[in-house]
């Protein structure tokens, strides 16, 4: 890893690193199939040389699900829309389609996603499978607006499942983990497309707490970013408008809106930001004085645009995250332990703690199951020591039930979570119906869902 920025993505000589340079892996192949029979293929080969298969979509997970030394299978050549309807919204992709590439050509066919995480880099089969969400309580994870898939499973045999074919696969899979097989094609149902307007304000982290819940129920995507060792907070909430972003009036005002945009998310949010944790890396006594510069630097702002351009944006400084799905009840009580927890470091932290919330859904292995869900995500700058922070975070969110994220930074494993999950028995029956032989299993699932017997 080099000491200004982590390499990632597959290297010269043959190895693979994720996007924040915690993970790498050396596999014995590499696979790049252009279509599903390919797919079946490479699995069949892998049983008769009885190696192991992952799948990597864009390495966007900060845990070791797709680190393997068999065979390592990019889907970077199945990125296509496969049909789009525009009156139902039923829209079918290939599997290793980014999301940065769906939404505008989802926007220009009158469609959009429901909601939206905080970047747009993912593959739709990675989003998708370790329950990638985005805010508000009305709204539900991407993987619950997926209605159909196909599966190539461990026995090199294709599965289709929507509301008609294998309902009950269907229902688990959505978030699989790459653990029940390669998933080649995804149908999503998408919404008409639509705008926001985006209203973001610095406010104080005591009032914002007093008045979370009310927020939550009246806007419909609210989250806020917290700055450690300050009383600041960015307050983001993005109302759904059916009115159109205004017009600049002349070239002037166009250029000028430009360049605010530009300052805004490149300039601080990116380059002075990532400056800053450049420096309070090497002199950390720095960082509880700068972070009081970061929130108001930001400046409050409301715009309207494309609903995608809101949720999703550039984040150019790495950072190791780890984020805690907590029962609403208990999510601002889990909050105010974390803001305590911070000040009993022995290293302060230079990165702001993000609070989401969501609806429930019924999918088994979706962190927000069968529960109203509020989301606490703690980070650090990439080659910056986190365990201290993160295993303390853990233990408070333990006390309040909590469920990590399964592309971010934990220590659980398989008996620690299985009575998180009211439904994980079912996972697990499907599970050993797919891949009975662990052909897709490797030491994370081996960690987060227990060992198969091969
Ligand atoms: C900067 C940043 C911002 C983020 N923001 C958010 C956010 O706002 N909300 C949120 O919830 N998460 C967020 N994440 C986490 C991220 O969304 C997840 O880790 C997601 O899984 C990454 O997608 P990916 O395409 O990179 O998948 P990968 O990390 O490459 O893979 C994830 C999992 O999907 C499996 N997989 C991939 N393709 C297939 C396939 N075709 N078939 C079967 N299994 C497959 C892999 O084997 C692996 O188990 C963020 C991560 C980063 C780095």
């Amino acid at each position: 890893m080099s000491f200004l920025w982590p390499n990632s993505g597959f290297q010269n000589d043959g190895t693979w690193t994720n996007w924040a340079g915690n993970q790498s892996a050396k596999p014995v192949r590499i696979e790049r199939p252009r279509n599903e029979n390919e797919i079946v293929n490479l699995v069949k080969a892998a049983t008769e040389q009885n190696r192991r298969v992952r799948v990597v979509g864009a390495g966007h997970s900060f845990t070791g699900l797709v680190v393997t030394d068999d065979v390592l299978v990019t889907l970077d050549d199945m990125t296509s829309v496969v049909s789009l309807e525009r009156d139902s919204g039923r829209v079918k992709v290939e599997s290793g389609i980014r999301l940065f590439n769906l939404n505008p050509l989802l926007d220009a066919a009158g469609l959009a996603m429901p909601n939206l995480g905080d970047i747009a880099y993912q593959s739709i089969a990675g989003a998708i499978s370790t329950s990638t969400h985005g805010t508000g309580l009305k709204f539900q994870s991407i993987a619950a607006g997926v209605i159909g898939l196909r599966i190539v499973t461990g026995d090199g045999s294709v599965i289709e499942c929507n509301e008609d074919k294998n309902p009950e696969i269907l229902h688990v899979a959505r978030v699989g983990l790459g653990a029940l097989g390669i998933v080649t094609e995804v149908t999503l149902q998408c919404v008409p497309s639509f705008n926001l307007h985006a209203v973001e304000e610095v406010v104080n982290i005591d009032d914002l707490l007093a008045t979370f819940d009310d927020h939550i129920q009246n806007t419909d995507h609210t989250e806020f970013f917290w700055m450690p060792h300050t009383t600041n907070a960015l307050l983001k909430r993005n109302t759904r408008t059916s009115e159109a972003p205004p017009k600049p009036k002349d070239f002037k005002q166009a250029i000028k809106r430009k360049w605010k945009k530009f300052k805004n998310e490149e300039l601080l949010q990116n380059v002075a930001f990532g400056a800053m944790n450049y420096l309070g890396r090497i002199q950390p006594a720095l960082i509880p004085k700068m972070n009081s510069f970061v929130v108001p630097d930001v400046g409050s702002a409301s715009y309207i645009t494309t609903s995608y351009e809101v949720f999703a944006s550039e984040r150019r400084v790495r950072f190791y995250e780890m984020e805690y799905a907590v029962p609403r009840k208990n999510g601002i009580e889990a909050f105010r332990k974390v803001r305590e927890l911070i000040d009993t470091l022995d290293h302060p932290i230079s990165f702001p703690i993000e609070v989401r919330v969501l609806g429930p859904d019924d999918i088994p292995l979706s962190t927000a199951s069968e529960q109203e869900t509020i989301y606490i995500a703690v980070h650090v700058f990439f080659g910056t020591p986190y365990e201290e922070y993160f295993r303390g975070v853990e233990s408070i969110m333990d006390e309040f039930g909590g469920r990590p994220h399964w592309g971010k930074l934990h220590f659980q494993n398989a008996e620690t979570l299985r009575n998180k999950y009211p439904n994980w028995d079912k996972f697990q029956e499907t599970r050993a119906n797919l891949d009975p032989h662990g052909r897709f299993t490797n030491n994370e699932l081996d960690r987060v869902l227990g060992a198969i017997e091969s």
